[in-house]
């Protein structure tokens, strides 16, 4: 495990835009261990490495990010 959960990195103008635009601040969801689309709570110890790294991605939980993807 990662000592230290992360946002993946994105430019600071795509994060702008995404927050903007959708209401999306992954910073915020991802350092409150919440879902940036349900602000559910994320408990990283409980997700598997490929949900995590989507997590870190998108900010969103695996149950949102399945939705989305089609899971
Ligand atoms: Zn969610």
């Amino acid at each position: 495990m990662p000592d230290k959960l992360t946002p993946s990195y994105k430019s600071p103008a795509m994060d702008a835009f995404l927050k903007h635009k959708l209401g999306i601040d992954r910073h915020a969801a991802i350092a409150s261990l919440t879902c940036s689309s349900c602000e559910g709570t994320v408990d990283p110890d409980s997700l598997s490495e490929i949900d995590l790294r989507e997590y870190r991605i998108s900010g969103w939980c695996p149950t949102c990010a399945a939705k989305l993807f089609g899971g």
